[in-house]
């Protein structure tokens, strides 16, 4: 707490006066683009690494950047979902894992769980990755587990009304993302090569047509 105190000062004192049109232009109401969903992780800055501004995510965090499909889970991820879409129109979803996960490698044997039950409780929700990963007929490594996961988390959330509906009116995307904090890139899914093109590749090709990652 005593860091959190000083950064909460500076923040009202220096940053807020910078961007005070922005923030009351947010207290009419907020018009989200993306719907993110991602890993609770402390390394993750979503508005950081999108360079985004407040009111342009709706974000949901959760260990593993999972989603229960419909109905599975009691959790909140299914309201959030419900909300950003049919109550604010997000036209994009955006499910970002990222290197390093601890719930990644705790799905995969690599973390003991004995003392975290309700973390082992919530992993049975991605319980299709490590099937998927244990029917690869070659070694896989950590990364390999988290980019899986994002595919199975993609089919997940296509399982809520609210998402299927917005995609057959055409007013949703879902893209599938990893980032990687050590190097600073985000790898996005190309559903037509069937592989994660990094940052680069990305940015050159979604100049000629964003949607041909959409999921
Ligand atoms: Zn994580």
């Amino acid at each position: 707490m005593n860091n959190l105190l000083p950064g909460l000062k500076r923040f009202s004192e220096h940053v807020f006066p910078q961007q005070q049109k922005l923030f009351e232009s947010l207290s009419q109401g907020q018009k989200p683009h993306t719907l993110l969903i991602t890993c609770s992780d402390s390394r993750i800055d979503p508005n950081l690494v999108t360079q985004t501004n407040p009111g342009e995510l709706f974000v949901v965090r959760n260990a593993g950047n999972i989603v229960p499909p419909f109905g599975a889970s009691k959790g909140g991820e299914e309201a959030a979902i419900e909300f950003a879409v049919d109550g604010l129109g997000v036209s994009n979803i955006v499910i970002c894992g990222h290197s390093h996960c601890g719930a990644m490698a705790a799905l995969t044997g690599k973390v003991n769980l004995d003392s975290l039950p309700s973390v082992k409780n919530w992993l049975r929700h991605a319980q299709s990755t490590k099937k998927r990963m244990e029917t690869k007929s070659h070694a896989f490594e950590l990364h390999d587990v988290v980019e899986e996961n994002v595919l199975v988390q993609v089919e997940n959330v296509k399982t809520h009304p609210s998402v299927s509906a917005s995609l057959s009116l055409g007013r949703t995307r879902i893209f599938a993302w990893v980032y990687s904090f050590e190097t600073g890139s985000i790898a996005v899914y190309d559903p037509k090569l069937k592989r994660y093109l990094p940052s680069i590749e990305v940015r050159e090709e979604s100049e000629k047509d964003v949607s041909r990652f959409a999921l």
